[in-house]
Order: C-alpha cells, then structure tokens, then sequence
C-alpha cells in the first residue's frame, strides 16, 4: 500500500518533510514529489498548487507515475456552515465543482458525460478516528498561546458537502448564493472536488479533509500566514501521522 499525499500549502508539505525518511525527490510539470516513509509507511507527497486544474494535474501524475493506491488531501477551507469557527474540520463526503454550469445541456454542477452533480468519498473510518484523536488532543500539537490567538478550543469535526471552485471565495453574498444552490455545503476551497473527480475515473479511493481557516466572506480576517505556519500544518502532519499509525 502506498498513500499519496496531496497538500494544498507548501508549508504542509514542508511539516510532512520535517520527518519523511529515504527521501527520493522528482520533479515534473513545475511540481516536486516527495518519495519516502512516514512513521514506516511508503508515502508520496506533493504540493498540488492552486485550482482545479492544478489539483486535477498532480493526482493524475500520482496515480499513473507513482502507483498511489489511495490518495489523502489536506488543506484549508473557508466556512460555509455557519456552525463552523476556524480551527474545526471537514472530511468530504460529497464533492462538487460549484462553478460547472453548463445549462442548458445538462443540470447545475453536472459533470458532462459523467452524469454526477458530486462525486461521493468512500466511509474511511480509520481517517475519521486520526482526525478525532488529533482534535481531542490538540493541545500536544499546538501551544496555548496559539491556539487562544485563532480562538480554537474544541475543534469540531464534520463529515458533509465540500464546494470546489477557481474562485476564492470572500463575500457574503456569493456565501449565501452557494448555500441557496447546495443547503448541505460545510465549506468552500478550489481543489478537492477535482481530486475527486479523477480518483473516480481512475477507480482509486481518495479522502479530502478540509481545516476551516476563514469564513468565506470579509469578516474577521486572520493572519494567512500565521494560520498555515502554526496551525494548519500541524494539523495535516498530526492527521497523518495518526492515520498511518
Ligand atoms: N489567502 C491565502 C492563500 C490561500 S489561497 C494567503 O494569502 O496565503 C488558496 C487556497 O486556500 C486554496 O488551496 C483553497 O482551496 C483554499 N481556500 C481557503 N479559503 C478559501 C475560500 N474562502 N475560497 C476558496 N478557497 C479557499
């Protein structure tokens, strides 16, 4: 079994190669994959870089040249949900490409020729219980201090709908038009449902976990930076290494 990994901020990346052995590096198509193991495990890491295309590009690369057998993604996410704060997290379970439109030859988010509006992930129960333990224990990943700046106490964790678009989402409206269009959607970000198109059409299990960094429209703006350096990076090494343990 060899897991690809697919992070959505190079600075994942980065805290997954703090601690990746027998590293191999090859580079293709403007991207760097990691081969290696993680905590015993054969891994491929790689940064997909931003939007649909470029995620649809290195799972397709990780899947043909790297002989994954399951491909995880992890990266950020602005909230949809109103019952989501920053810090908590998502695991997809419906994909959908909310900027595929083209009625009138087919329905709303209808992926041509594949006759889905979302593609589903397959339950991944062992995923569910990393995410968990990494949330119950959060205090032994990420300082106090931190934790208290991103006001993040008790992470939730939710499976549902995940929103993927070529469109950074931060305006009230285009929140609730979203929300109107899907009711089910956790959150919004611009790769995952592009992972999960090709995983489906190459037949390989993938999961996609989301930690909410923003709420989608311009209220309280956090530190960008800060949040991916001291919190979202060490969600996805934590999520992982509980994962393959
Ligand atoms: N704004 C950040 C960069 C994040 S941009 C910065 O200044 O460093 C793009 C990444 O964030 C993508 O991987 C996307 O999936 C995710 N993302 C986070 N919040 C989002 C939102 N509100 N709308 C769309 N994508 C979002």
């Amino acid at each position: 079994m060899r897991i690809g990994v697919i992070s959505a901020m190079p600075e994942e990346v980065q805290s997954i190669l703090d601690v990746l052995k027998n590293v191999k590096i090859t580079k293709k198509g403007m991207r760097s994959y990691y081969e290696g193991t993680f905590y015993n495990k054969e891994i491929v890491v790689v940064f997909s870089r931003w939007g649909k295309v470029a995620a649809a590009v290195t799972t397709t690369q990780l899947i043909n040249d790297y002989k994954v057998d399951e491909i995880i993604f992890t990266g950020v996410a602005g909230a949809l949900s109103s019952d989501l704060n920053v810090g908590d997290i998502v695991i997809g379970e419906k994909l959908f490409q909310h900027d595929m439109d083209t009625r009138p030859l087919f329905d709303r988010f209808e992926i041509p020729l594949l006759g889905k509006t979302y593609f589903k992930t397959q339950q991944n129960v062992q995923l569910e219980s990393a995410v968990t333990s990494f949330t119950n224990t959060i205090e032994n990943s990420i300082s106090k201090v931190v934790l208290q700046e991103f006001k993040i106490s008790k992470p939730k964790v939710v499976q549902g709908s995940v929103l993927s678009g070529d469109q950074f989402i931060a305006s009230k409206e285009k929140v609730a038009e979203l929300l109107k269009a899907i009711p089910s959607a956790q959150c919004v970000e611009m790769e995952g449902a592009a992972v999960a198109q090709v995983c489906f059409e190459y037949e390989i299990p993938f999961s996609i976990v989301r930690i909410i960094s923003d709420s989608a429209n311009d209220e309280a703006p956090i530190d960008f930076p800060k949040f991916t350096k001291s919190v979202a990076c060490k969600y996805a090494k934590g999520i992982l290494k509980n994962y393959i343990k």
